[in-house]
């Protein structure tokens, strides 16, 4: 039986925040969990795998053609009889392997479209086991469901405290870069490259398959690898080189002027005929990697540490030798910052080498790091020291990655704002120099989206991934480090570093250690912060300033009790600062002095800016700009606007729609139309609320209204009248939880009312020339009710969404279902979509007549669009070119007949319709083939004769918001219409289009930009 101490663990904590479970079991639990925490520390055991290569590159076919012989150390209590590998490679052997399938999740199809020639895998193993006679016995390996794993069978069981040597020939097809592992022509990256024992610990065995979101996992051991490549490669590798001619050359490279940043920049010297031999060799690591290029430049210098000294080493292009000027510099400040705060780096060389790169831009390894291709200095610094530092977490204290990512991503990053600040990095002065990450974290949390920081690295959303783990998490420790005082942190950094260097801590041996450091209680961090998806808001609420001080009141308006340190600057000056205790609702601190600025201090990771000052202005800002501020900001921008009737339409924008979103959002547009000379305009408010429930993510209150004219008469007479309709809509949408983080699901309904006033015209005769004319009439008030359910599986291929609604006017009733689906190509971005519709229609007026602009339509044209959800160019047109202008709704038809007094395609009773869509197999044509078959049925007896209909044609599709509709082929009664009305320029005038500005989504407008 294996004690699993985590799970227990695990549990007790969950035990702690449902208080009605039973508090006996919780109390055993936790008697039983301290038991076990003090008895691992003192039987903490690993394994032990040394490791020899040899392997011979062959750059013309971009294949490794190796040996391997292991010698693996059993020092754990139990007998193993198999012992599980990774065979990386092969997660790039076929779609269906777990990276292939994660990065399709993540919205990444270039590897699912990737050609076979492109793709990599390993093969020619044959495992042998050397007996205590010196023997050799052939070894059989059980496959997994990964193609990435096997289990290696061992002959005789390997009983604890006994060794045993494995050997196996392998192959590597080198693919192309899409993770990690690759090759960009004669350039070859070369991690996660062999088979490699997967880590058996105190909680089992750790096989995992190769992912791009999620790291690794490995043993401790030796590396002795001899690599064999043509001789002019200049080859950088984990450890040491053993050959001192090789050397030598690499050293005689580093003193070589700067090349002209021209050199290479479109060529690759040719390969050498003959071949060289590097060994390198390492202790004490859990990988190895190994990258060759012939273009390189490379440059060295020695760095002095206290009782040793290293020699970095930096490799790149000559085309980017201006943004590695100071890559050495880099490796310095990381060896001496990281040596300084967490312990001496026990390694004798340390190398940054630059390469293509896909994931992540830039990847540690034992002693070396990869960083991707960049023209930008600060870039290339911070990206140096993250991966550098990375050296620390994982390189040296191997914790698991893939399960726990805050212990070495968040805790490295932590570091790096520390060393690197990202201000230096000129991709981030858009931010105004914030971190992207916690940038990204405020994002995603002002919109309900954040994840523990504690979660495995598969199950963060892949946004979340970076903005949780490298934002959010790396901050969590700024705030842990301000709470219990840099110096006491500090102490349990080291005695972390040197209790668990080249071990695997668990996250109970950090959480063990950083308690012992701290004379304050830690709970609200290990227990509270971290496992928690809530996220950080706090305020001041008052401040009252008396003769005897400052009296600060604040608001916690996240759920979570957690401790909050106040500050007092005076110019700029922290000079008093105190903490609450953890706390929820308010709290109350006292500061002695009077003056200065009240403020909430830094290290908080509070993503709402606002209200964290005392004083926050209300500040009116020119166009657009980022919620980072303590002040109030709303913005103003330039409006144009567009419709037959108004005409032009200029104005402005008053809104504080930015990013992080705020909770009360509001966009009001008034505008003055030039033709009608009239003022008219648009906006919306909205409140949102995201309450921790375990099935409703959120839910949002909105009022919407706006007033254009719709339609205008100069029957008659010298000048237009107008008719204007005012629209003011109340709608409550709840928006449900998803069912895990990564799910595509997104699920809501919505409960939406109207009021619509729309302006009259009287058409009298007048009794002196006999001739018509229009008056203003009385205006008519009218009102509606909907109430939508909308389901959407937003997956990367195949997405789907349906939508069932109902509506109530006072004369009529309709219940309706839509429903789409995309259902790709094996073809980049070509797919065929489908849409279905059918809809009920209930007529509640006594005369029937009365609802019949309330049909059910085949062709939804501006008058259909009674509820004014939609922009149209001339809402009320029938003949001129704005009458063509279609939306896809109901029946989806792109015909319209409106000119008939009795319109095709309408009915009063039921409606069914079919529309599909087809990307045509040409790269770059915006061309699709669409086919609409429509049927319904009617009362009405002249639209029961015309109840099946059809159209097909050509749809031009430019961009997400325009689309043009040429029909080729249709239904005889919409040929006899075009026929009848336009005997000239039929062509021409069966042209519809469709715009598409609903599909916007103003409200969430900066997660969709930071988003998709
Ligand atoms: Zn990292």
């Amino acid at each position: 039986m294996k004690w699993n101490i985590t799970a227990d663990k695990g549990f007790a904590i969950v035990l702690l925040y449902k208080p009605k479970t039973l508090r006996t079991v919780f109390v055993i639990l936790l008697l039983l969990n301290s038991l076990q925490v003090g008895a691992q520390n003192a039987a903490y055991w690993q394994q032990r795998v040394d490791t020899k290569i040899e392997v011979r590159l062959d750059d013309a076919e971009h294949f490794l053609h190796a040996h391997l012989s292991l010698d693996y150390y059993n020092q754990s209590p139990d007998t193993l009889r198999f012992i599980y590998f990774h065979l990386y490679p092969n997660a790039y052997r076929t779609d269906r392997s777990a990276f292939a399938r994660q990065d399709v999740a993540n919205g990444s199809t270039d590897f699912y479209f990737s050609k076979k020639e492109q793709r990599g895998y390993l093969d020619s193993l044959q495992f042998l086991a050397q007996t205590d006679e010196g023997e050799e016995a052939k070894l059989g390996m059980i496959l997994t469901e990964h193609p990435d794993i096997v289990k290696v069978i061992l002959q005789e069981p390997l009983l604890p405290g006994s060794q045993i040597k494995l050997s196996t020939p392998f192959r590597v097809k080198i693919p192309e870069v899409f993770s990690r592992m690759g090759h960009s022509g004669q350039a070859y990256y070369l991690s996660q490259w062999f088979p490699k024992p997967a880590v058996y610990d105190a909680k089992g065995w750790h096989p995992y398959p190769y992912l791009n979101q999620g790291e690794f996992y490995s043993e401790y051991g030796s590396y002795e690898v001899a690599i064999s490549l043509p001789a002019n490669y200049i080859l950088m590798a984990t450890g040491n080189i053993v050959e001192e001619q090789e050397q030598r050359w690499l050293d005689s490279l580093t003193a070589i002027p700067l090349p002209p940043d021209t050199l290479y920049k479109n060529s690759n010297p040719p390969s050498a005929p003959n071949y060289k031999t590097v060994t390198f060799k390492e202790e004490n690591v859990h990988d190895f990697a190994w990258f060759a290029d012939k273009r390189w430049v490379v440059r060295k210098e020695s760095i002095p540490l206290s009782d040793s000294e290293i020699t970095a080493y930096t490799a790149f292009a000559p085309q980017h030798q201006k943004a590695w000027a100071l890559g050495l510099a880099s490796l310095k400040k990381t060896v001496n910052e990281f040596s300084k705060r967490v312990g001496p780096y026990p390694y004798k060389t340390i190398k940054a080498v630059e390469g293509l790169l896909v994931a992540g831009g830039a990847m540690e390894y034992p002693t070396i790091t990869l960083i991707g291709g960049s023209k930008d200095p600060g870039e290339v610094h911070t990206l140096i020291v993250h991966e550098a530092g990375h050296n620390w977490f994982y390189g040296i204290l191997g914790n698991n990655e893939r399960l726990y990512p805050w212990l070495d991503e968040s805790l490295n990053r932590f570091y790096e704002n520390k060393i690197a600040p990202d201000s230096l990095n000129k991709g981030n002065q858009l931010l105004g120099g914030q971190d992207p990450n916690y940038f990204g974290y405020m994002m995603l949390a002002a919109n309900g989206q954040t994840v523990p920081a504690n979660s495995p690295s598969f199950d963060f959303p892949q946004l979340n991934y970076a903005t949780d783990v490298y934002g959010k998490g790396a901050f969590y420790f700024k705030w842990l480090e301000d709470y219990m005082g840099e110096p006491a942190f500090q102490a349990a950094m080291q005695e972390y570093f040197a209790t668990w260097k080249f071990k695997h801590p668990q996250p109970e041996d950090f959480e063990q250690l950083f308690k012992k450091h701290s004379i304050k209680n830690l709970s609200w961090f290990f227990e509270v912060l971290l496992p928690s998806a809530v996220a950080i808001d706090y305020s001041i609420a008052q401040v009252n300033r008396t003769e005897n001080g400052t009296v600060v009141k604040l608001k916690n308006k996240s759920d979570l009790p957690l401790p909050v340190p106040v500050v007092r600057t005076v110019e700029g000056k922290v000079v008093e600062k105190h903490w609450t205790e953890p706390f929820l609702g308010t709290a109350s601190l006292k500061f002695e002095g009077q003056e200065g600025l009240i403020s909430i201090g830094s290290s908080v990771t509070d993503y709402n800016m606002s209200k964290n000052e005392e004083r926050s202005p209300f500040r009116l800002k020119p166009f657009l700009g980022w919620n980072t501020h303590a002040d109030r900001r709303a913005w103003v921008l330039p409006a144009l606007g567009y419709n037959v009737y108004d005409r032009f339409l200029v104005g402005a924008v008053f809104h504080n729609l930015t990013i992080p979103k705020n909770k009360f959002q509001y966009a009001l547009v008034p505008l003055y139309a030039l033709g009608s000379k009239s003022f008219a305009g648009t906006g919306f408010i909205n409140y949102s609320s995201y309450p921790q429930s375990d099935w409703l993510h959120s839910w949002h209150v909105r009022l919407s209204g706006k007033t254009f004219s719709f339609d205008k008469n100069n029957l008659n007479i010298d000048h237009y009248l107008y008719r204007r309709f005012i629209k003011v809509a109340p709608e409550l949408v709840f928006e449900f939880k998803k069912p895990y983080y990564r799910s595509p699901i997104e699920r809501s309904i919505s409960l939406k009312t109207f009021w619509i006033r729309e302006g009259q015209l009287a058409f009298n005769q007048d009794p002196t020339d006999s001739l018509y004319r229009p008056n203003p009439d009385q205006s008519k008030d009218l009102f509606y009710a909907r109430v939508q359910y909308l389901h959407k599986n937003t997956r990367t291929f195949n997405p789907l969404d349906y939508c069932v609604e109902g509506q109530l006017g006072q004369q009529f009733a309709k219940l309706s279902l839509t429903a789409q689906l995309r259902i790709d190509y094996h073809l980049k971005n070509k797919a065929i979509y489908i849409r279905g519709y059918a809809g009920k229609f209930f007529n509640l007026a006594s005369n029937p007549y009365d609802a019949y602009r309330y049909r059910l339509t085949q062709t939804s044209s501006g008058i259909h669009d009674y509820l004014y959800e939609e922009t149209y160019l001339g809402r009320s047109e029938v003949a001129t070119f704005p009458a063509q202008q279609i939306s896809m709704r109901e029946g989806g038809f792109k015909i319209n007949t409106l000119q008939y007094a009795n319109p095709i395609g309408l009915s009063d009773d039921w409606l069914f319709a079919l529309n599909l869509k087809t990307d045509l197999p040409l790269a770059w044509v915006p061309l699709r083939l669409y086919a609409d078959l429509g049927y319904s049925t009617a009362f009405n007896t002249a639209e029961q004769q015309r109840n099946l209909l059809y159209s097909a044609g050509l749809e031009l599709y430019l961009g997400k918001y325009l689309s043009l509709y040429i029909p080729v082929l249709m239904s005889p009664v919409y040929s006899e219409y075009q026929t009848a009305i336009f005997p000239k320029n039929r062509f021409w005038h069966s042209i519809s289009f469709s715009l598409n500005l609903k599909e916007i989504d103003w409200l969430n407008i900066g997660s969709g930009l930071v988003g998709n």
